[in-house]
């Protein structure tokens, strides 16, 4: 079986931001010589997440907007005690850190308006890290 994997490194300017890692993703999908196997995406964090939609501005801002509602920075957290954050902490365990994508032919299958993103909540950062992990053969 074949194993290659990459360290993506990002670094992100607003609190809630969504950024589009799909060409890097398929990069390393690329690189990896993986003809048919999988993809684990998977950001190392506990105040950010992976989601797959569509890079469409409107509903980048509409998955932004129903971030701060469902889960407000500023509402009575009890990890705000000893933190800032409660708020991209829980987001992040709802939503999710990881997703797993088949690789066919080569190729990651995804769909047409299913790009992939990294989610931070608890920006700005000046260092994010996704490890992309290609398995198969
Ligand atoms: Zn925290």
């Amino acid at each position: 079986m074949r194993v290659h994997v990459k360290v993506l490194e990002l670094r992100t300017s607003e609190r809630f931001q969504v950024v589009d890692i799909t060409r890097e993703v398929e990069r390393v999908v690329e690189e990896s010589g993986v003809k048919n196997g999988v993809c684990v995406i998977h950001a190392p964090h506990a105040t950010a997440a992976i989601v797959l939609n569509e890079h469409e501005q409107g509903l980048i801002r509409d998955i932004l907007g129903k971030l701060r509602e469902l889960f407000p920075p500023d509402a009575e957290w009890l990890h705000n005690r000893i933190d800032d954050n409660a708020h991209a902490h829980v987001a992040s365990a709802f939503i999710g850190s990881t997703r797993v994508l088949p690789v066919v032919n080569y190729r990651l299958v995804r769909g047409t308006w299913q790009n992939v993103f990294f989610v931070e909540m608890d920006g700005p950062r000046s260092r994010r890290e996704v490890v992309v992990e290609v398995l198969g053969e």
